[in-house]
């Protein structure tokens, strides 16, 4: 008998996979946690139904919501990451060498648990001397952070639960004191083919607080509808206008630099929703 994971993508679209062995699953104090060995994507972390990460395309993500922000950043040496309790913002933020320290300040212990068991290629970098890995909600953590970030990321789960207060006006101005005076912020913020108004609102959220506000793309399979989109707020720095030829050379599958130029020029639809 074949056993496959279904995922509700929208209430009436559907994605399955199938499964060769359920590695773990629990109800943690937050969320159903399940991390499933499949036959397309490899191993995947699914949290409430949702998939999250999985072994074979997680790179697109995690490369896209780190590099943009931190080559945007002159000189990027703390980094906080709200959420990401797999590792892969945290593996690829490590890349850059001018990166002292990065903060992983993740709700659910259980995650970060799991996925260092069951995920290593995703959550290795968690065992790096310059992670620090807390356990606490990422609203009060930014709120009691003044200017002590000059990066932030908001590697976060959709805006319901834990994570509804993630992708509001107040939080990002939260995010914006605890950034540094040339401070960069970026968030995965869903997807605008089937939530165009969530996308719409959250860019609004951003741009009224940030004086820079860009919205970008990438193509994740496992994501609903595959459109995924991020925002970025920056208090300085254009990231569409810095110079990139003199930044470090680093290992990626997904991001370039050049992609990192072109990655902001938007599908009509998508664009419409920045006006
Ligand atoms: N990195 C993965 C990806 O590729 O999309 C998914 C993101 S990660 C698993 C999302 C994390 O956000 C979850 O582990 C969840 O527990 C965490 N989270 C949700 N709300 C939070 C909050 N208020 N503070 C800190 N972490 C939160």
């Amino acid at each position: 008998m074949d056993l496959w994971l279904r995922e509700g993508q929208v209430s009436d679209a559907v994605m399955t996979y199938k499964v060769k062995q359920t590695l773990i699953r629990e109800k943690t104090k937050y969320q159903d946690l399940a991390i499933v060995d499949t036959y397309s994507f490899g191993k995947m972390l699914v949290l409430d139904g949702i998939v999250q990460t999985t072994v074979r395309d997680e790179y697109v993500y995690h490369e896209m919501i780190t590099h943009i922000p931190l080559f945007t950043h002159p000189n990027p040496k703390r980094v906080l990451v709200v959420g990401g309790g797999d590792g892969g913002s945290v593996k690829e933020i490590l890349k850059h060498p001018a990166v002292e320290k990065v903060v992983l300040c993740e709700i659910d212990s259980e995650v970060v648990n799991q996925c260092k068991k069951y995920l290593p290629e995703i959550s290795f970098a968690l065992e790096d001397p310059r992670c620090q890995i807390l356990i606490g909600d990422g609203i009060k953590y930014v709120r009691e952070h003044k200017d002590s970030f000059d990066v932030v990321i908001v590697d976060s789960t959709d805006p319901f639960g834990a994570a509804e207060g993630l992708f509001g006006r107040n939080f990002y101005s939260e995010i914006y004191d605890c950034l540094t005076e040339n401070g960069i912020f970026a968030a995965q913020t869903e997807t605008p083919f089937y939530l165009p108004g969530e996308v719409k609102k959250i860019y609004e959220n951003v741009k009224s607080v940030f004086p820079i506000a860009k919205l970008f793309m990438a193509g994740i399979p496992t994501y609903p509808s595959g459109f995924w989109s991020f925002t970025l707020g920056s208090k300085k720095y254009d990231p569409q206008s810095v110079d990139l030829s003199s930044r470090e050379d680093i290992n990626t599958k997904y991001y370039t630099k050049k992609l990192h130029k072109v990655c902001f020029v938007l599908p009509k639809f998508i664009e419409d929703l920045t006006r």
